[in-house]
């Protein structure tokens, strides 16, 4: 530990302040019992009580939602963690941002923070604050000097668009977010670059009891000015539109729309958002309204027509599309049979899911322009644009592992990309504790460690894996429908030791599963997912006419989202799932070329609410957040690694009869330390700058003894 600003030794750890009893270690790794969840979880619970809400496990930081504003994210409290090392002050944040900036500066290595959890635990206001950490304690680059506002600002933008009042979170991120802030050889933030994943577009057009749909709708109904509102044809009231009225809450009482309008209008500037830009995005937002307003009537032969004629005027001019082709486009299909094309009417059913449809697209296609945009405002300027010189910091927020009552599509996309993220997990923490051994000189002792390889390639195989036969059922010609594809996944799949069915199951399992399930035994527990629905979603389709007429937009956002191309080429867009799987490898891709850190978000309590630990709620989320595992890893050899000068400042005030007067090898020293601290010489290895210790027991009478010096 470095030497305080008086020239005295800083007592380092934060339990010196109070009894170690109640407030618990700081890192797991010193847990006596490492091996017991319950002991783990206990220790969670009291520092949780004293408002400690961060704990390692090494190298990985462990965070719990404390639901409440804490005084410990001050810019003093950033000064404090400037430079210090990780384990010379208590757990936070900051700690973590600090290091990996500074691990991304000595060692010129590209870093990555991946943060996880469940909906609800903390992650995007983990990725806020270590971006905030960045922009307030990085040096400025004065050709770049507004890119800390732009990195900052882009926040509340893709909050508004992409965030979402949920069952678990009133501020739920609908989308998987991935950033990079590039550095320059000075270490002042010169660029950053956003990839998004999966946006539930499924939001738009409904909301399950108590949600909302995307705060942007709310924000502009409140907030927009008496003529905004005029132009787009829009009422105040949020009841007024079948897509905000689903949930029944048009109101939150923890979120101001109106004061949110005004921060978003701002930070749209403060990118560069030009005033015709936004004009034009608010022109889609309102559509989408209007179009959720579209109603349609049953003629005599079946046949649909709009019975909302002003809706549709309305609609028409804030697409910047002509009228009449649109009423025709939401009512007819255009199919192309034996190569000559056939115009057929919709029925109603079939009107009402184009119109979603639609509604969906568009607001999708929007989403993705605007992290384009946002990612021009963001590019590196040109001095830099090789790329030469620059580090890059990643920080990847996106959905945790997912159990729902009733799981779908959306759960097996997100709990398939919690499959890879824990097999990078495992894969790159074994790689580090290897490369750390080896450059310490120590020999590798192999660790026990459940592979999830087997789960990924059930869902990812080519040929033979979940993804490929929902994609042939969803290609094959003929009648096809989600018990179809249920049934080819029994043919293919059955025996395979992590999928069950009702069939398969033959009555084994202990949950009884519907006949409309399949259930994977994911690392993380067993999941029942409801095929219904699959299908659509996989293929994702809007009506070949919807097109046509969208990408003759005037609308400069819409005829960039909507391309010819796509209509002309009739080449069919890659289905969902393969679209998802394959934007998670390149993420995979990303993540391995870089050194990684961890967050692990835990949620404690299902009602929002400060001071309430909701032990079994914690369990599970300690259980899929594989935090034992992670514990076991770093347990199996040598759970305890401190630098020589590190250690001796630490503990030498135990052995007074050597020390203050000792000088020598810092090596022969550390051993002398030991020694006397009563470890045998199996129990402890010293490697090329560091000692490893196998159960660091006897630290922890050491810690009391200190704390009581
Ligand atoms: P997630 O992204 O994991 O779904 P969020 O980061 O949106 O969760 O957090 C949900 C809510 O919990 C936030 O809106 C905030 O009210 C609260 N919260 C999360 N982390 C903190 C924190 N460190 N301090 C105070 N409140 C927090
Ligand atoms: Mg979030």
């Amino acid at each position: 530990p470095p030497v305080g600003q008086q020239g005295r030794v800083r007592i380092v750890m934060e339990s010196a302040l109070t009894a170690r009893d109640r407030v618990g270690v700081q890192d797991f790794v010193l847990l006596e019992k490492y091996n017991s969840e319950a002991a783990l979880i206990e220790n969670l619970r009291r520092r949780f009580g004293e408002n400690l809400i961060y704990t390692y496990i090494g190298s990985v930081l462990v965070s719990v939602n404390p639901y409440k504003e804490l005084e410990m994210y001050s810019k003093q409290q950033m000064e404090r963690y400037r430079g210090v090392s990780f384990y010379e002050i208590s757990p936070h944040i900051y700690a973590l941002s600090d290091n990996t900036y500074r691990a991304m500066r000595t060692e010129r290595k590209d870093q990555c923070i991946m943060i996880s959890g469940e909906s609800g635990a903390g992650k995007t206001e983990a990725s806020k604050k270590i971006l905030l950490y960045y922009t307030v304690t990085c040096p400025i680059n004065e050709h770049m000097a507004t890119l800390g506002d732009r990195l900052l600002q882009s926040n509340p933008v893709l909050e508004a668009f992409g965030n979402a009042k949920t069952f678990r979170n009133d501020n739920s991120s609908r989308f998987g977010k991935y950033m990079d802030v590039q550095f320059d050889f000075r270490g002042a933030p010169v660029g950053g670059h956003i990839l998004n994943y999966l946006l539930e577009k499924s939001r738009v057009v409904h909301q399950n009891h108590g949600e909302r749909n995307f705060h942007i709708f709310y924000q502009l109904l409140d907030g927009g000015d008496d003529d905004l509102l005029t132009t787009l044809a829009l009422e105040r009231n949020p009841q007024s539109y079948n897509y905000l009225v689903k949930g029944n809450c048009p109101r939150l009482s923890s979120v101001s729309d109106k004061n949110n309008w005004k921060v978003v209008m701002k930070a749209l500037s403060v990118i560069g958002f030009t005033e015709e830009e936004v004009q034009k995005l608010l022109d889609i937002i309102a559509s989408v309204l209007h179009l959720g307003n579209t109603q349609f009537g049953e003629g005599e032969e079946g046949e649909t027509y709009i019975t909302t004629e002003t809706q549709i005027t309305h609609l028409a001019k804030l697409l910047g599309v002509d009228v009449s082709a649109l009423r025709d486009a939401l009512t007819h299909k255009k199919l192309t049979a034996k190569g000559e094309e056939m115009i057929s009417p919709l029925n109603f059913e079939q009107a009402m899911s184009a119109r979603d449809a639609l509604a969906k697209a568009v607001y999708g296609r929007t989403f993705t322009w605007l992290v384009e945009k946002i990612n021009q405002s963001l590019a590196l300027k040109e001095i830099y644009h090789s790329g030469k010189g620059c580090t890059v910091i990643g920080l990847l927020d996106i959905y945790g592992f997912e159990v729902l009552q009733h799981n779908s599509f959306e759960q097996f996309c997100i709990n398939y990309c919690n499959e890879k993220l824990q097999q990078l997990f495992i894969e790159l923490t074994l790689r580090s504790e290897q490369e750390e051994y080896e450059t310490e000189g120590i020999a590798w002792e192999t660790v026990q460690y459940i592979d999830n390889k087997i789960i990924c390639d059930l869902i990812e195989e080519k040929h033979k894996g979940i993804i490929s036969i929902l994609d042939e059922e969803c290609l094959r010609p003929g009648e096809t429908c989600d018990v179809s594809f249920l049934e080819k996944l029994e043919d293919t799949l059955g025996g395979h030791p992590h999928f069950v069915t009702h069939k398969l199951a033959n009555g084994k399992t202990r949950r009884v599963m519907s006949r409309e399930e399949f259930r994977l035994l994911h690392y993380a527990g067993e999941v029942n997912y409801n095929v219904n629905g699959f299908l659509d979603k996989n293929n994702d389709l809007l009506n070949r006419n919807l097109k046509e007429v969208m990408c003759q937009s005037d609308n400069q956002i819409l005829c960039h989202c909507f391309r010819r191309e796509e209509v002309i080429h009739q080449k069919r867009p890659e289905m969902a799932a393969t679209q998802f799987k394959n934007s998670l490898m390149k993420l995979m891709e990303i993540l391995m070329s870089k050194e990684p850190s961890y967050v692990r978000c835990i949620k404690p309590n299902d009602a929002k609410q400060p001071g309430r630990f909701d032990e079994v709620l914690v369990r599970h989320q300690v259980k899929y957040l594989g935090l034992m595992e992670n514990l076991r890893v770093r347990r199996a050899g040598f759970a305890y690694r401190r630098c020589f000068e590190a250690f001796l400042q630490r503990y030498k005030p135990l052995c007074p009869e050597t020390w203050p007067n000792w000088h020598g090898r810092l090596a022969d020293g550390v051993s002398t330390l030991v020694n006397h601290l009563g470890y045998k010489a199996e129990e402890y290895k010293l490697g090329r700058s560091k000692i490893f210790i196998r159960f660091p027991k006897t630290l922890f009478s050491t810690e009391d003894a200190l704390q009581a010096k």
